[in-house]
Order: C-alpha cells, then structure tokens, then sequence
C-alpha cells in the first residue's frame, strides 16, 4: 500500500516510521492550504501531529478543495 492512500481517505491513520504500526488519534490537528492549480483552486490538507515509541510524526489526513 502506497503512502499517497492515506490523503484520500479523510480518517485519520498514519503510520509509525519507526514500527510500522497505524495511529490512529493524532495529538493535534490543523488545516492547511496547499498551491492553487491552474484553474485557481486550491486543496486544503488536513495535517495530523502523531504521537508513537516516542516520537512525534505528521502525516495529511484530509484533503479537500477550496
Ligand atoms: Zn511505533
């Protein structure tokens, strides 16, 4: 399963880099807006901090267009 499955899906779950095992609560989420594209939109990320073995990782939770 590729990495990029993870924006589409609109749940949150990110995985841990260090044992591979999904998060799915992040400590603190907040949005983000991306680069508009040619047609002048732009996709707003869903950015969740996680937590796991110690460390503290992000990953995009949502994407959606504005
Ligand atoms: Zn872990």
């Amino acid at each position: 399963m590729s990495m990029g499955s993870y924006w589409f899906k609109g749940d949150y779950m990110a995985k841990c880099p260090k044992c591979g095992k999904e998060v799915s609560t992040p400590k603190k989420t907040w949005k983000m807006a991306g680069r508009a594209d040619k047609s002048g939109k732009k996709t707003e990320l869903t950015i969740g901090l996680f937590e796991h073995c110690g460390k503290t990782f992000r990953a995009a939770t949502g994407k959606r267009k504005i």
